[in-house]
């Protein structure tokens, strides 16, 4: 049989990278630290309810997300919030997606003229350059040079950078506005006009335990160190139920965060320098159920001001105002983070009950502690990736997947899953190493990842 591909990490990146091994012909066996899959997009079960611990909300628009809903025959959605409500001026403003898109008057009454304008031209050009925007394309390479010279909050009012335009921060880096770059920020609002935004009726696990069927998964298994010989992937070092070995590997796709990934393996310099600008914002989900609503009166999630430990909160799903998500992200919230579960929780209904007091008896809640954080990419992205990439390349038979290449949405892992596995399979220059027994399946790897490649 021919040498499997190792794949580090079973979130979806991971998961991914598997599945388009195996559509590939490949073997494949994955390597899991923990005890379950999913990773940052995992869910937990509580008594008779089920708790989404991360990632778990999709857009219509995403094809390779889609093309596996279909795969699945997964086709029960709930829809997502057609609007938020935001603090701004300490008070809640209602906005609806749709019209904070094409231009709510109201909003830009709130903001001024100059605010009000430099937030629609902004918008309206991510939303006119939707199609060209990726981290695979030129656009967004432009738009890097042409604006990554300074923060987000430094190209736009006050009002607009702590309001409407901290909410894209907080959503997609877990950093304010002062933290990240306007090419992030640019790609994000380009994509949240795009398709309809759903989450999975019953919960993102019964995706990921369908990409996980019939795929080889080792729990408990911790990867230590990617051994590199010559300049090739040799072998793993691996911990697994308190024992340290050390395995054969020729080809390994890593599917870390870039701040474990480069952990693993010793990369080039200029590789190094590229994978420690990328940076990571902690943050901590609660789930919390109440014996009645919480939210009401048209609210179902709030974007909170500069200042707050609350990022934002929402209802899990419209029609459950009684199961709320309070994400503590941006710069006030790693002030508490590290407090103990009661008093996290204490802290956050605090906060909460400051904008919508909360008159319901908490039932359950889940604290995830996502101490990695999320991605907030870095400024020039294009040509960090650029280093990044030319320093895995120089590494024979070892690629990458995750959320920080080509968006930190589940369809970004996915795509870099589908693009790490293809580079990795049109390495022509790994060593035969197949028993002449084995030629024939060789042969027809070879094949398969040539037509993989092309
Ligand atoms: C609170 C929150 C909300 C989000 N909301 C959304 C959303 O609604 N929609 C969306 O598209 N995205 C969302 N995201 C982003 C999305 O969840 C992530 O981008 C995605 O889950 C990352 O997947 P990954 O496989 O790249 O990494 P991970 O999910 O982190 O997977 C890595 C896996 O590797 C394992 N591992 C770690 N070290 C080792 C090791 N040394 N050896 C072996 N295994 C190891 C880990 O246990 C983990 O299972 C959200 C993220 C968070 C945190």
């Amino acid at each position: 049989m021919p040498e499997p591909v190792h794949v580090i990490g079973a979130g979806i990146s991971g998961l991914g990278a598997a599945h388009y091994l195996k559509q590939a012909g490949v073997r494949a066996i994955v390597h899991e630290a923990g005890p379950v899959v999913g990773g940052r997009a995992g869910h937990v079960r509580a008594g008779d309810l089920t708790f989404e611990t991360g990632g778990k909300n999709f857009s219509t628009a995403w094809t390779r997300f889609g093309a596996l809903l279909d795969e699945f025959g997964i086709d029960e959605f709930e829809p997502q919030h057609p609007g938020f409500h935001i603090v701004m001026k300490d008070r809640l403003v209602a906005l609806s997606k749709e019209r904070t898109l094409s231009g709510d008057l109201r909003l830009f009454r709130l903001l001024g003229l100059r605010g009000a304008l430099q937030l629609n031209s902004f918008l309206t050009t991510a939303r006119r350059n939707a199609g060209r925007l990726n981290y695979s394309g030129g656009l967004i390479e432009e738009i890097e040079q042409r604006l990554d010279h300074a923060t987000i909050d430094r190209h736009f009012t006050r009002t607009v950078s702590d309001g409407p335009v901290r909410l894209f921060s907080i959503i997609m880096g877990a950093a304010e506005p002062s933290e990240l770059y306007p090419s992030l920020l640019m790609l994000f609002a380009s994509g949240f006009g795009k398709g309809e935004h759903r989450a999975i009726k019953g919960g993102i696990g019964r995706f990921h335990a369908r990409l996980a069927k019939a795929k080889t998964i080792r729990f408990g298994s911790r990867i230590e160190r990617v051994l590199v010989e010559g300049g090739r992937v040799v072998g793993l070092r691996i911990v697994a139920g308190g024992r340290a070995e050390t395995i054969p590997a020729s080809r390994v796709v890593c599917a870390l965060p870039a701040h474990q990934m480069k952990t693993l393996i010793d990369l080039p310099a200029y590789a190094r320098v590229a994978a420690d600008r990328i940076r990571y914002h902690p943050l901590a989900l609660i789930n919390a159920v109440y014996d009645g609503p919480v939210f009401r009166d048209g609210v179902h999630s709030i974007m909170f001001e500069p200042g707050s430990i609350l990022g934002h909160c929402s209802a899990n799903r419209l029609d459950t105002p009684e199961h709320v998500r309070f994400t503590l992200s941006g710069q006030a919230a790693r002030d508490v983070l590290d407090l103990a579960d009661d008093e996290l929780i204490a802290a956050a209904e605090n906060a909460f009950s400051e904008r919508l007091p909360i008159r319901a008896r908490r039932i359950r809640a889940h604290i995830a502690r996502h101490d990695g954080g999320i991605c907030g990419y870095a400024p020039h992205f294009t040509s960090v990736k650029r280093d990044l990439l030319r320093g895995i390349a120089a590494i024979g038979g070892f690629d990458i997947a995750g959320d920080y290449l080509e968006g930190h949405t589940m369809e970004g892992c996915l795509a870099s899953a589908e693009a790490g596995v293809r580079r990795l399979l049109a390495d022509r220059t790994l060593p035969v190493r197949q028993a002449p027994m084995r030629s024939r399946s060789h042969d027809l790897e070879t094949q398969m990842t040539l037509q993989a490649a092309s």
